[in-house]
């Protein structure tokens, strides 16, 4: 096998083959672009693609893609291959600089949520020369943005771009202002830690409803769950450990920097971390990575679960978003520094993220709302639905004594004059031990930990940089209006802080008590998807995004629909998969152990009066009276779920579901899982919560 620096990045168009095999005026102007994030002249474009397909055709493949991310939250991808006749009977491979550029593909099939109504079905895929184009099953992929005809986003790159162009423009005038000449942009970056689960597949192919929702609609507790906890980072089983050393590999040559992995807290239960890159590409490496997983997980007779709650009772899966801001001169701008001067900028960089995490806790709670995270979200292993912040006692004590103008330390003069006389170092220890906290200051970065396994992580990233862009345009704006710097920085971190510390919040997000003290704050607490997204479309925040040029006000709306939408339509496939369970498969078996146990009670009476069968009785008896339970909670599924049918919209339609099909669900669930208790593990009709965690 060839070792892991030749292997790493092998099936990637990067910067060093691009240097390889480019003219240098062609190489030149790419790199301008890619920089500069501006058009590709035509020319240039023909060249780029002609060396792309030479490239990609010497290492096999034969197609090429336009690789987006439409809103339907996975990737999608239309093949085409190289070859154009040659009149006389053959082919050449040929890819022009037009095909690279622009795609257009028919987005009638995507979500658009009603964007399409007003505009033509026609949309259009555009490359975006900023992540690396890269070979996966014979096929050229290039990353591509994904829009209507009429320019609208239909996807999860375009605005994550967009928001990105809104915190570099903003946190550049800050740099000015601090005298800071040499940063030509800012960047934001992301490492995204993704939780999964590793089950057997030919168990895995015997329930429909992990094939149909990703998650278990039934399943009584099995006799040992996580309560021993020794799962949590314990030896790698030998097929997990194959499956990892081969994801690990697939995704090096991907150029993806698969860096850390371990067994999590729940059985079967894994996580894999990245090294950080910048955010457009940390998302799309971490969605190949998901397609990575399911993959080779199969290869491995493995099904990888990405659901944030594939079984009840057992802690689900998240991702922690790991952000933070940096100069291309490679500063990290939550970084304290080591200078005084640095300091004060990073102290403006930390109150303007505590801001907006204080004014927009609703956009946060909203990137990370979904169907299958509201089992997460609240229950007592991810963080609860309430917004706050983790900054450590010796920050917090810091921003404390800036507040009120005191000494934080007898060693150092009063905080009056921020510029100049502090200098604060946070040793990274001291700030990573709350592992309940949303939002988590790290020593030089945020973890937001609010995230869902399956989610893209765009969408809490084009929040945070927007929230943040919008904090430091407005910073901007005071500080260059102030007629003397210095104290006017001091005045505005003092201050923000005042206004917005009800935010910060050290202790034990789990506890009830946080609960009513958040509430005492004035914190949101958004338990679900349907309370959390109508916020998404409220005036100020439609101000906020058309502002910072991330959404327009019908980008925004359409989303709101789709995920609404999309909220109802989940439920509707559980409802439905659940109601096909219980109907042919778990009434049938409870039928036939019945009949099992009247069969042994008549041939026992016919041999003799004098035997016992009260075993038999008690167990028919119980059986039959669980059994009317659960026919009479099918049919009332069955009934909840027709009357969605006179809902008028979507959020009408949402609401039914999480209050009434929701309910309803669960109901039966309770009987089936009660059945299942008794029921002989032979005839149950699908492999218990035991056999699939168990199971690798
Ligand atoms: P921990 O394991 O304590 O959560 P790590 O230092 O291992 O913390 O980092 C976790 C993740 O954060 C990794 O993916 C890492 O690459 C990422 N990370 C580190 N620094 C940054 C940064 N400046 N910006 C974004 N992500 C970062
Ligand atoms: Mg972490």
């Amino acid at each position: 096998m060839k070792n892991t620096i030749e292997v790493f990045g092998s099936q990637v168009f990067n910067d060093a083959v691009m240097r390889q095999r480019l003219p240098k005026e062609t190489y030149k102007a790419l790199h301008k672009t890619i920089q500069d994030r501006r058009p590709l002249d035509g020319a240039v474009a023909n060249v780029v693609a002609n060396a792309m397909k030479d490239w990609a055709v010497e290492k096999g493949a034969t197609h090429f893609t336009h690789w987006f991310q439409p809103m339907t939250g996975v990737t999608a991808e239309k093949h085409d291959s190289f070859i154009s006749p040659t009149g006389d009977g053959g082919v050449i491979m040929e890819f022009s600089g037009k095909e690279l550029i622009k795609g257009e593909p028919d987005a009638s099939s995507f979500p658009s949520g009603g964007l399409r109504a007003t505009f033509e079905a026609r949309g259009y895929t555009a490359w975006d020369p900023t992540s690396y184009a890269f070979i996966k099953d014979d096929t050229l992929c290039i990353p591509t943005a994904f829009c209507s005809y009429g320019g609208e986003a239909l996807d999860k790159k375009t605005p994550l771009l967009r928001s990105m162009d809104a915190i570099n423009r903003q946190a550049l005038r800050i740099l000015r202002l601090f005298g800071n000449t040499r940063a030509k942009s800012v960047l934001t970056t992301v490492g995204p830690e993704q939780e999964y689960f590793l089950i057997d597949k030919s168990l895995y192919n015997q329930r429909k409803d992990l094939i149909f929702t990703g998650r278990t609609l039934f399943g009584a507790k099995p006799p040992k769950g996580q309560e021993l906890e020794d799962h949590y980072f314990g030896a790698l089983r030998p097929r997990v450990a194959a499956f990892m050393k081969e994801l690990d590999e697939e995704l090096w040559k991907l150029g993806i920097l698969a860096k850390t992995k371990h067994n999590e807290v729940a059985p079967a239960q894994h996580e894999l971390a990245p090294i950080f890159g910048t955010t457009n590409i940390a998302t799309d490496h971490n969605q190949l990575t998901m397609e990575m997983m399911k993959k080779i997980a199969d290869r491995h007779g493995l099904a990888c679960l990405l659901h944030e709650k594939p079984f009840a009772g057992v802690n689900g899966s998240g991702k922690h978003n790991n952000w933070s801001i940096s100069t291309d001169t490679g500063i990290n701008l939550l970084e304290p520094g080591d200078s005084p001067q640095e300091n004060a900028q990073f102290l403006l960089f930390l109150v303007a993220v505590i801001k907006a995490v204080d004014e927009h806790q609703d956009l946060l709670r909203i990137s990370v709302a979904s169907a299958g995270n509201d089992h997460r979200l609240g229950a007592n292993e991810a963080p609860p639905a309430v917004v706050s912040m983790f900054l450590g006692d010796e920050l917090t004590a810091v921003l404390h004594s800036i507040e009120n103008g005191e000494s934080y330390d007898q060693r150092i003069r009063p905080m009056m004059e921020i510029g100049t006389d502090v200098l604060l170092k946070f040793p990274k220890d001291t700030t990573d031990r709350n592992r309940t906290s949303p939002f988590a200051f790290t020593g030089n970065k945020f973890e937001f930990r609010m995230l869902g396994s399956t989610f893209s992580i765009s969408g809490p990233n084009v929040v945070l940089n927007t929230i943040v862009a919008d904090v430091l345009d407005e910073f901007a704006t005071e500080l260059e209006g102030a007629e003397d710097f210095k104290p006017a920085l001091t005045a505005l971190i003092k201050r923000t802080i005042r206004e917005h510390k009800r935010i910060i919040f050290n202790g034990d997000n789990y506890a009830d008590e946080w609960l009513q003290e958040a509430e005492r704050r004035g914190l949101l607490n958004l338990k679900t998807t349907v309370d959390a997204l109508p916020y998404f479309i409220s005036d100020r925040n439609i101000a906020l995004f058309t502002r910072q040029h991330v959404f327009t006000e019908g980008e925004m709306r359409s989303r709101y629909e789709i995920l609404m939408e999309n909220y109802a339509k989940v439920l509707h496939i559980e409802a439905l998969t659940m109601l096909d369970m219980a109907r042919k498969d778990i009434l049938p078996a409870v039928t036939q152990f019945t009949r099992t146990l009247t069969d042994t009670a008549l041939a026992k009476q016919s041999l003799s009066n004098e035997l016992d069968c009260s075993m038999e009785q008690h167990m028919v008896a119980r059986l039959s009276r669980l059994t009317g339970c659960l026919y009479r909670k099918i049919e009332a599924l069955d009934q909840a779920v027709l009357g969605a049918k006179n809902c008028r919209n979507v959020t009408e339609e949402a609401s039914y579901y999480k209050d009434t099909v929701f309910a309803a669900m669960q109901e039966l669930r309770a009987v089936a899982d009660e059945l299942e208790g008794i029921v002989g593990e032979n005839y149950w009709p699908f492999p218990t919560y035991g056999a699939l965690l168990f199971s690798v």
